[in-house]
């Protein structure tokens, strides 16, 4: 099999605590509400929400930096969610992280030497044969940077250079699969392409898997084989990236997509879903489909008479309010999508 990574059912809570003298627990944060996910050698998973649908906390997971309440996750079949540290720095090696921000991320007291050979000293086995100098040098010239400036510091460069010396850095223990969170959403728009194409050419010649989180669609629509769409914990909508894009079955992805140009003009026809307010508080998620509070097709299929009030006063179909939505197959076995009216949700 080529599964290289597998989550199942992965969950995180967090106690909700308030008090003045005495903390209570007054509520729970379910933050990442029973996830399961593949992904395979080569390829990238691209996991898609809004802040706060829980895909960071996922991400923290992976990488062993948040201890999850509940599941499993799996690299190449191991189980590896209960590792004591020693066997999770040996784990490390093979799953690194790429951060959102570049420019609080690398110390600003470490030259650029210092963070990317860093991980030697973390992963001792890691040094390569040739020595660290030579290892740190090679590694600068793979993500683009000039060798020579190893002694320069964080400041001295642009954004987009600062997130190759993160991805140096993340490279620099020989790491098989690359959680990309946000990598590009801190950079101006002109420079994400260029980080996003060295990405891709690193993937081709290392062979990497990458779980590239984003919150919008349009921009792993040109690096992601499959897409995941998250909302509130939960996974909504996930399948082959034509899938998604061309055959989007739950309303809140294609409200998602509404707002990624449309690159085909024939398609132009699709009337524009706007997204009516924020998302709701993942200690009181909306009972029932999650988000049904928000979503633009449920008023248009409820019986006037027999379903039920939202609270923005929309009538709504009751399953929508009562039953939870579970991902299932659409017209490909591999696309799956949660939602009781996904084929409604397809063709409007
Ligand atoms: Fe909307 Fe109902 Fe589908 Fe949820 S189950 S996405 S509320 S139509
Ligand atoms: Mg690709």
């Amino acid at each position: 099999t080529d599964v290289v990574l597998e989550v199942r059912d992965l969950a995180k809570t967090y106690p909700v605590r308030r008090g003045v003298v005495v903390k209570r627990e007054v509520a729970t944060v379910r933050a990442v509400d029973g996830v399961s996910l593949t992904l395979r050698r080569g390829r990238t998973l691209g996991l898609v929400g809004e802040s706060g649908s829980g895909k960071s906390t996922l991400a923290k997971m992976l990488v062993g930096i948040e201890k999850p309440s509940r599941g499993e996750i799996l690299v190449d079949g191991v189980d590896v969610t209960d590792l004591g540290r020693a066997d999770r720095r040996r784990l490390r090696g093979t799953i690194q992280m790429v951060f959102q921000d570049p420019y609080t991320s690398l110390n600003p007291r470490m030259s650029v030497g210092e963070i990317v050979g860093e991980a030697f000293a973390i992963h001792p086995g890691a040094v390569p044969p040739g020595g660290r100098d030579k290892a740190v040098h090679e590694l600068l010239d793979r993500v683009g940077l000039n060798p020579d400036h190893v002694s320069r510091y964080p400041h001295q460069f642009s954004g987009g250079q600062r997130q190759r010396i993160g991805i140096a850095r993340a490279l620099a223990v020989s790491p098989r699969i690359l959680i990309c969170d946000e990598p590009v959403s801190a950079l101006d728009v002109s420079i994400q392409g260029q980080v996003i194409n060295l990405l891709e050419e690193l993937q081709d010649d290392l062979g990497l898997s990458y779980l590239f989180i984003a919150h919008d669609l349009s921009v792993v629509r040109h690096i992601a084989d499959e897409v995941a769409v998250m909302y509130l914990g939960r996974l909504v909508e996930t399948g082959q990236d034509a899938e998604v894009y061309d055959h989007a079955s739950h309303p809140y992805t294609r409200a998602l997509m509404s707002a990624v140009p449309v690159p085909d003009p024939t398609r132009r026809d699709r009337p524009e879903i706007v997204l009516e307010g924020d998302m709701p508080s993942p200690s009181k998620p909306p009972s029932g489909c999650h988000f049904h509070t928000r979503c633009w097709l449920a008023p248009t299929l409820a019986d006037a008479v027999t379903d039920e009030t939202r609270p923005d006063g929309a009538r709504v179909p009751s399953v929508c309010r009562h039953d939870s939505p579970k991902l299932a197959p659409q017209e490909s076995p591999d696309h799956l999508a949660a939602c009781h009216f996904a084929s409604d949700a397809a063709r409007r």
